[in-house]
């Protein structure tokens, strides 16, 4: 697609959604249930997409991908009225007899940018949100996960006319070319890296956006933590797609005291889910593409191997992996993992763990598994990350109660249930003044005026 045509297309929402043919209550509900029918009608084919973009298991797709997406349309179908509503707000002494209101619009045109991991979820969970709140949509998959985001294409295009939601697949430049156009709202899922362009382009034209971006999520496993249970927690948790998770924990801070027995624990969880031999488990995901095999595979030589280890390099497949020995100059500390690979390090005390998160960027995510209250008063009242879970991983993510967002360089924003709708809602506020009286003090008066000599 030509700049050209893009410029068009952004032209075409834009005319459309000013004939407000996208506000209504009505047609609102009315498009997130046609969605829904839709998705629901081709539940199989997603699934099977997902199967040949990153090797995703039916269970896998369901509980991360499908399910999550089906949950936040229930809930905005049945909560979208009440959110619609504008608010009363009240009347300062100051402004007696005037009445004041906040009324949601919606921003406009709204652009959508998605990664790959979740190529799914993260396109379509963002759309309702924007659907939800009244915007015209376009949306721009990820090249990566090709099947994935041929068919979101044709389940869109087969759902509505461009003028109203328009997919545009495409690379870098696709997206870029999108980011010169001058739409009302940029909500973009992906690295820091791009996230840095994304809000370089909004910030040439002050266009308000979300930035949902990575980092490295820390996992703190506490001396007082029931082991077993937290193991298995934690190999969901990493190991869920390959590691290719953006809340996934990407390191272990663990106490020393209980570190052997938790690596003991975590190899017995991964021989459970995954087998003996996950390289040839057909449920086991893959890595994208070979760009990112090929790093994952280079931060096998950073620290000594615990388990696993080994890679499958003609399917693109690496076995779930611990190690321990490594340092934060090593490239495996250096940067977001995105993988199956786990490093291990220890603490003695908490605030050593506290320390070492904090001296570095905010994280995404952070996982901490204690029964200690004041360990738990600790962590989450002293680190800053964008949120996370008390003994357990990923499952904040899943409920629609729960705005989700980064903080810092782990992005800006927050979406899902009622904070989707917030995120591509503008609150206006407006204050209604009474013609009845009028309080004359805050006039200027000729009368009080001194004379300049
Ligand atoms: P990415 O930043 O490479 O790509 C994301 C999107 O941006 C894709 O659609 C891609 O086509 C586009 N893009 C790539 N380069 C671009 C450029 N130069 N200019 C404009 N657009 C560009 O990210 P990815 O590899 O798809 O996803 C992995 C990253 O995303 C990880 O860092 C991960 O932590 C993060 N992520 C964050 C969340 C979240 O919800 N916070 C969710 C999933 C992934």
């Amino acid at each position: 697609m030509s700049n050209d045509t893009m410029t068009k297309l952004i032209q075409k929402q834009k005319h459309f959604y000013s004939t407000g043919a996208t506000r209504p209550y009505e047609e609102r509900l009315r498009q997130l249930k046609r969605l829904k029918g839709a998705l629901v009608a081709y539940e199989k084919q997603i699934i099977s997409a997902l199967k040949q973009d990153l090797n995703k298991s039916e269970l896998e797709s369901f509980s991360t991908e499908i399910g999550i997406v089906y949950e936040e349309l229930s809930f905005t179908v049945k909560h979208l009225h009440s959110w619609m509503k504008p608010k009363k707000a009240k009347t300062a002494l100051t402004h007696i007899g005037s009445k004041g209101r906040i009324i949601p619009e919606p921003y406009g045109t709204a652009l959508i940018i998605a990664p790959w991991n979740y190529p799914y979820q993260l396109a379509v969970s963002p759309l309702i949100g924007a659907i939800a709140a009244g915007n015209t949509v376009v949306l721009k998959p990820s090249e990566l996960s090709p099947a994935t985001s041929a068919l979101l294409a044709e389940i869109l295009e087969s759902l509505f006319d461009e003028e109203y939601v328009a997919v545009v697949q495409g690379g870098p430049e696709v997206s870029q070319e999108l980011l010169d156009q001058a739409v009302d709202y940029i909500f973009f899922t992906g690295s820091v890296h791009v996230g840095k362009i994304v809000m370089q382009a909004a910030a040439k034209r002050l266009i308000p956006l979300t930035l949902e971006l990575g980092g490295k999520s820390p996992c703190i496993v506490h001396a007082d933590a029931p082991l077993k249970l937290t193991a298995q927690r934690l190999v969901f948790g990493k190991f869920t797609n390959a590691g290719q998770t953006c809340i996934a924990p990407d390191y272990l801070l663990v106490h020393r005291s209980v570190k052997n027995e938790l690596i003991a624990h975590t190899r017995e969880a991964v021989a459970e889910f995954y087998g003996a031999e996950p390289l040839s488990n057909a449920a086991y995901g893959r890595i994208v593409s070979e760009r990112h095999f090929r790093r994952l595979a280079s931060f096998l030589q950073d620290g000594n191997i615990l388990f696993g280890g080994q890679t499958a390099p003609d399917r693109l497949v690496i076995e779930p992996t611990l190690m321990d020995q490594v340092t934060w100059d090593t490239p495996v500390m250096q940067e977001e993992i995105f993988g199956p690979i786990l490093p291990v390090l220890e603490y003695d005390h908490i605030q050593e763990a506290i320390d070492m998160i904090n001296e570095r960027p905010k994280p995404l995510a952070l996982y901490l598994f204690t029964k200690e209250p004041e360990i738990e008063e600790m962590v989450v009242g002293s680190v800053s990350y964008g949120g996370g879970c008390i003994n357990d991983t990923l499952m904040h993510i899943a409920t629609p109660h729960l705005p989700f967002g980064g903080v810092g360089e782990s992005g800006m924003g927050a979406y899902h249930g009622r904070g989707s709708f917030d995120t591509f809602t503008h609150y206006k506020s407006v204050l209604k003044q009474t013609n009845l009286f009028d309080i004359k003090f805050r006039y200027p008066s000729s009368k009080n005026g001194l004379k300049i000599m």
